[in-house]
């Protein structure tokens, strides 16, 4: 049994595929925060802004094996388009995302994202994966296509992360509604350390989801 917080199809906001047209499935569920706001502080995770309890979302609801969960995402796709890709986030997608569930989308000619944590491991099978490590968390996944770390984060400093095996570094700026505005001293961190590049959440400025 598969649970989604919400399914769309929209253009991929961040890092080095941004721009790219894509079926997001959000999954319900997180093993660094419940989702509760009476759980925040003591969370390991305590600036999300993202709401993945429940399957009540558009989209969303609980399929009951991956057949039919890659039939829901292959049905969001424009009809008879190539170029199909689908990206699993969260919430944390690896508590969920299943290798049959990849081959099941391969099955349908779709390219297969995750967006983790990387606390925990992943099937194998995944075409593109892009790590957001977060706080104090054990990181378990040390290679994959891009590391996007959320800027500044006072435990994890971003030159410790050059040691790990991936293509791609972004610095994404710390998006607290209550808190400042960290996209200058984002920007001015990549500026001084030019192996980071800048990510922005390009859907929040053009008003996507
Ligand atoms: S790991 Fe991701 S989904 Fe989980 S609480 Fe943190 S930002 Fe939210």
């Amino acid at each position: 049994m598969f649970q989604v917080k919400e399914m769309y199809y929209t253009l991929q906001g961040e890092g080095a595929r941004s721009g790219r047209p894509s079926v997001f499935c959000r999954f319900t569920g997180c093993n660094l925060w419940s989702g509760r706001e009476v759980d925040r502080e003591k969370a390991v995770c305590n600036f999300c802004d993202t709401d993945f309890i429940g399957t009540d979302g558009p989209g969303g609801g609980k399929f009951i094996d991956e057949v039919s969960l890659s039939e829901i995402i292959n049905n969001v796709w424009p009809k008879k388009e190539p170029n199909k890709y689908v990206v699993f986030t969260g919430g944390e997608p690896a508590l969920q995302l299943t290798e049959a569930l990849i081959d099941s989308l391969h099955k349908l000619d779709f390219e297969v994202a995750i967006e983790t944590n990387g606390t925990l491991d992943l099937p194998s099978n995944i075409d593109w994966i892009t790590v957001s490590p977060k706080g104090n968390s054990e990181l378990k996944v040390k290679k994959g296509d891009e590391l996007k770390l959320v800027f500044p984060q006072q435990e994890l400093k971003p030159e410790t992360f050059f040691k790990l095996d991936f293509d791609h570094f972004f610095l994404q700026p710390k998006d607290c509604k209550d808190e400042e505005d960290y996209t200058q001293k984002t920007i001015q961190y990549c500026l001084e350390n030019p192996r980071w590049r800048l990510s922005l959440q390009t859907h929040k400025y053009i008003g996507i989801d």
